[in-house]
């Protein structure tokens, strides 16, 4: 059994907050603070170029890749850290599409839903366009996604778990839908990698994408991680042909020649200070089992859902009733959400806010407990009740929400 009080002190959580959105941004680590600490002095100060081999920098995205891969059942030497997500999503769509080019080159078709990551539609729509071969982006309700994978569709390109409601694709069964009439599959567990367990290579998808800050509490703008199923890694084309994807970057040819397997996925030089966070901040998993996580974040949930429904008459549910077809996040809806997740960060209670109406809380068993829950419902109550959040200052929107 996974001791979650042992877990929790492993967290910087700053006195008087309730942190409900460890969803968006992981809370520090306190071994992160420390990581980087150590190394910017003894790695970064004294062996200054020297750490790439004698710090083993060089090798980090895949040491860590693989510390990700446990999370998200992928075998040892897929996964691979680096950029951003949308990037990430990017190389997996152009490489997907590339393999179906050569397979069935009929198919112009990419399917996704209207619950998908703006980021990863518009990374879509940007591919379509550079690579001008006549590919539209077919998207429809996360409901009508399955009876939408037919002949048509060259790639699916789904995220496991709505960022705005939760909701919980079958990846299993969509892969085996999408697998059944050719069609490969990107999967993006934005939302789910640290959040529910993930058996990548058992729902043998094709290629995944995901980021380190949310769950998996690498930091901001801690860097993303892509996934190549074995089948693929020394088939795939990566769009971005970089000189750390070579083959042997420090023969410095004039023509690229990717790299072994997922290696090829890597395109530039890899960001060092934020991948000794993350790789501090894995720790944190060290004795964790992905079955108590999702168990509790399931409780957690369930019982935020039936407090605030008690208490809070005009807030309607926005994320799926049944935990089973839920990630680890509880939406509700309200014309003045916006007012409403102001007024409960300025009590403490930070979670955030989705246009057009979504006050959005994640649960994270890791550092939130009962308690947590049980105080942010008390905040949340009074804050409707007594209408606190019917004031100016909580209406004046800021750059992020
Ligand atoms: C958080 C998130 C992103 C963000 O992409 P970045 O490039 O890291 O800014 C993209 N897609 C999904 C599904 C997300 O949840």
């Amino acid at each position: 059994m996974t001791d979650f009080a042992q877990t929790r002190r492993l967290f910087h959580l700053p006195d008087g907050v309730i942190y409900l959105d460890g969803n968006s941004l992981g809370p520090l680590p306190k071994a992160a603070k420390d990581r980087v600490a150590a190394m910017m002095v003894d790695e970064w100060g004294d062996m200054l170029i020297r750490g790439w081999n004698e710090a083993n920098w060089m090798t980090m995205p895949r040491r860590i890749g693989d510390r990700v891969g446990r999370l998200i059942g992928a075998p040892d030497g897929c996964v691979v850290m680096g950029d951003t997500l949308s990037i990430k999503v990017y190389q997996a769509l152009a490489s997907a599409l590339d393999i179906m080019a050569e397979q069935d080159p009929k198919r112009r078709t990419i399917l996704s839903d209207n619950g998908n990551f703006p980021s990863d539609l518009y990374m879509a729509e940007g591919l379509i366009q550079t690579l001008d071969r006549g590919y539209q982006l077919k998207v429809v309700t996360p409901e009508e996604v399955e009876a939408a994978i037919d002949e048509t569709i060259a790639v699916t390109m789904l995220t496991e778990v709505d960022y705005r409601t939760g909701r919980l694709h079958d990846m299993k069964a969509l892969t085996r839908k999408a697998h059944a009439v050719g069609a490969l599959t990107v999967w993006d567990l934005a939302h789910s990698a640290g959040a529910i367990p993930v058996d990548l290579a058992g729902a043998d998808a094709d290629f995944a994408v995901g980021c380190s800050y949310k769950y998996l509490n690498g930091g901001p703008g801690a860097p993303a991680f892509i996934y190549v199923s074995p089948r693929w890694a020394d088939r795939a084309r990566p769009a971005l042909s970089g000189w750390l994807g070579h083959e042997r970057p420090f023969a410095f040819d004039l023509h690229y020649r990717p790299g072994d397997g997922v290696d090829r996925m890597r395109v530039g030089t890899p960001p060092i200070l934020a991948l000794a966070a993350l790789d501090a901040a894995l720790d944190a998993w060290e004795g964790v089992d992905m079955a108590d996580v999702r168990a509790r974040s399931m409780a957690l949930c369930d019982l935020f859902i039936t407090k605030v429904e008690a208490r809070c008459p005009e807030l309607s549910l926005g994320s799926p009733r049944d935990g089973s077809k839920r990630g680890s996040q509880v939406s509700f809806l309200h014309d003045e959400g916006y007012a409403i997740m102001q007024a409960l960060i300025a009590r403490g209670v930070i979670g955030d806010f989705r246009a057009p109406n979504a006050i959005r809380f994640g649960f994270t068993p890791l550092y939130i407990g009962e308690a947590e829950v049980m105080a942010a419902v008390d905040i949340l109550a009074d804050i409707m009740t007594n209408r606190l959040w019917d004031q100016p200052q909580f209406k004046q929107k800021a750059l992020v929400t």
